[in-house]
């Protein structure tokens, strides 16, 4: 054992307070992966600090034309919310789908977003949808967010307090998944944004990415057959005992088109 100190916070300020004084205090989401992390003593923080009991962190609400959801705001919660089921159906498909009831019952969007896997469902549906990461500091629009495996454009102590994602025309999410853990072997996000259409894929490769190639065949022709001649290139594929990068190259297209199909129903 090690000893670290645990505070459960009451706000973002008390937050902002305690990680401005101390370089090893580590924020506590849903430690679906925090804990394990700290378990295998891959992380070893001074402090844990909860925000969990924070309250302006949890729900999700409409807001114009956005539905923005809370930061520490669980996947269950996500997949249940009449909000979000009305608005961006696919986002609440997305969330249903994610690990299994224990994950998606403490799992929260925020903690996924920080944590930036690599297979991660929520990053496809963050950066197809065009959404916007609020922070303590700032807003941080969805295709400058993710940096690389594991890395995002948070600095040292920032905290996310929620996600703005807009109202698409219409979306869908079709992933593979993982058979364990059910993370996206690969998963592709389509959404249809005032008439042009966004094309997210996660699992692929070290960060989820745009497949730009797929957006300009569907804003010249929306059909699956625009879709069918296109390849991508394995070299960038994630490789592991999963799936060979080529097969990843080969589930971008099938996912692409399923999601596409889901799409136009
Ligand atoms: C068995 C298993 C199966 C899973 N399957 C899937 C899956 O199918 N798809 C999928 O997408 N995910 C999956 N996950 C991941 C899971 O859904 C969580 O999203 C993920 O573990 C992190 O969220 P958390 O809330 O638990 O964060 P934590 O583990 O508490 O924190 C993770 C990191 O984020 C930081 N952090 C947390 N909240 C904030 C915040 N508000 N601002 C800034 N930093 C913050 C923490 O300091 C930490 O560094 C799985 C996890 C497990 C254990």
């Amino acid at each position: 054992m090690y000893e670290f100190k645990y505070v459960k916070l009451d706000s973002v300020d008390q937050a902002v307070e305690l990680l401005s004084g101390d370089d090893e205090g580590i924020l506590l989401g849903g430690g679906m992966t925090l804990l394990p992390t700290m378990k295998q003593r891959l992380a070893q923080p001074s402090q844990l600090l909860d925000l969990g009991g924070v309250a302006e962190l949890s729900g999700v609400k409409k807001s114009g034309d956005s539905v923005v959801i809370g930061a520490m705001t669980p996947h269950a919660q996500v997949s249940a919310s009449a909000e979000v089921k009305q608005a961006i159906p696919a986002l609440a498909d997305l969330a249903s789908e994610i690990g299994d009831p224990q994950v998606r019952n403490r799992g929260t969007i925020g903690g996924s977003l920080a944590n930036a896997d690599p297979s991660a469902d929520y990053p496809a549906a963050v950066v197809g949808l065009n959404a916007s990461i609020k922070t303590n500091l700032r807003s941080i629009e969805a295709d400058e967010f993710f940096l690389d495996m594991f890395e995002t454009a948070l600095e040292g102590n920032e905290i996310i307090t929620a996600v703005s994602f807009p109202v698409p025309t219409r979306a869908a999410y079709a992933k593979f998944p993982n058979p364990a853990s059910r993370y996206a072997v690969v998963g592709v996000f389509i959404a249809e944004i005032e008439g042009q259409y966004r094309v997210a894929v996660t699992g692929a490769r070290g960060s989820v990415f745009r497949y730009t190639e797929a957006e300009e065949a569907l804003n010249e022709n929306a059909s699956v057959e625009s879709l069918e001649g296109l390849s991508i290139d394995a070299d960038e594929m994630n490789e592991d005992i999963h799936a060979s990068a080529e097969y990843r190259a080969h589930l971008v297209g099938v996912m692409c088109r399923r999601a596409f199909s889901a799409l136009v129903g």
